[in-house]
């Protein structure tokens, strides 16, 4: 692949060589030079601070960031957001200290704040639209004869996904695997209209059938794929998420579990745009509210 398919730290140094052009793109990402009174707003020198040229009126362009109160520096701001950018399978804290040498507790406070700004979006999904249900975390042992199974599955986090075919993804974690709350999440996130719901055979899915148009596959009779009908997109997806999670955060707690989430749905609905993604994430990031 060509090397101009990526954006690479050699991109990102050579568009952000200074705090100074860092806070230039700050500022005109969430604001205009142009002041309503007909002059130009201009960086004060050793100031994070913009003043018009005629009226005097002054802005602080990162002071509606998560930047804002930051003693980190905004090129290693961006240079964290550029790491975030291309994991992938995600990244601990422990490895954004090692990259940039800052402390554990910087390293946790920046990825969480980055995690953070990531909501997804609430736009519905529609087409062909797969769904399925997982369990995270939650140790322990259901005993002989499972009669510890009810402890153990309250421990765990349900996470129910749906992914829209050559589309956007959702990934929410829901109270529980009942009817009632699989509707709630369907109606929630999927378009009623020109859309086919995918699941598995499971009748929790069964309760959106008067609304929706449903295929099911039946992994019960080692049914995968009948011809479209499939779960395959989705299911790639849980286990890239619970690999990573093994491998990259060894574990999540409930608390958390959410914004982890929402950053793979960002890398997923970001999957195509190897040399946009830094850019999307910092404006994703300088949009979202501290
Ligand atoms: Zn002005």
């Amino acid at each position: 692949m060509a090397k101009t398919d990526k954006y690479s730290i050699r991109d990102l140094k050579k568009d952000f060589p200074t705090e100074e052009a860092c806070l230039d793109l700050i500022f005109d990402t969430l604001h205009s030079r142009d002041c309503s009174c007909g002059g130009t707003y201009r960086q004060i020198n050793g100031r994070k601070q913009y003043q018009c040229s005629k009226c005097r009126f002054q802005i602080a362009p990162a002071s509606t960031t998560i930047f804002h109160k930051s003693d980190t520096p905004l090129s290693l701001w961006f240079h964290a957001i550029f790491i975030f950018s291309n994991a992938k399978s995600g990244i601990s804290a422990k490895e954004m200290e090692r990259q940039l040498g800052v402390t554990y507790k910087c390293a946790w406070r920046i990825l969480s704040l980055i995690r953070k700004a990531l909501k997804q979006s609430n736009k519905k999904l529609r087409g062909g639209v797969e769904i399925d249900t997982g369990f995270f975390g939650g140790r322990g042992n259901a005993g002989k004869n499972n009669e510890d199974l009810s402890k153990v599955m309250a421990r765990k986090a349900v996470v129910t996904i749906a992914v829209e075919r050559n589309g956007q993804i959702r990934a929410e974690i829901v109270p529980d695997a009942t009817a009632k709350t699989m509707q709630d999440f369907i109606d929630r996130n999927v378009e009623k209209e020109h859309t086919t719901l995918i699941t598995d055979s499971s009748k929790v899915y069964g309760r959106s059938d008067k609304v929706w148009n449903r295929e099911k596959v039946d992994h019960h009779k080692k049914e995968y794929v009948r011809g479209d009908i499939h779960i395959n997109t989705v299911e790639t997806f849980f286990s890239h998420l619970k690999r990573s999670i093994k491998g990259t955060f060894k574990s999540i707690s409930k608390q958390h579990l959410q914004s982890y989430l929402d950053s793979f749905v960002f890398h997923y609905n970001n999957r195509y745009n190897d040399k946009e993604r830094f850019g999307v994430l910092l404006g994703t990031v300088l949009h979202a509210s501290r």
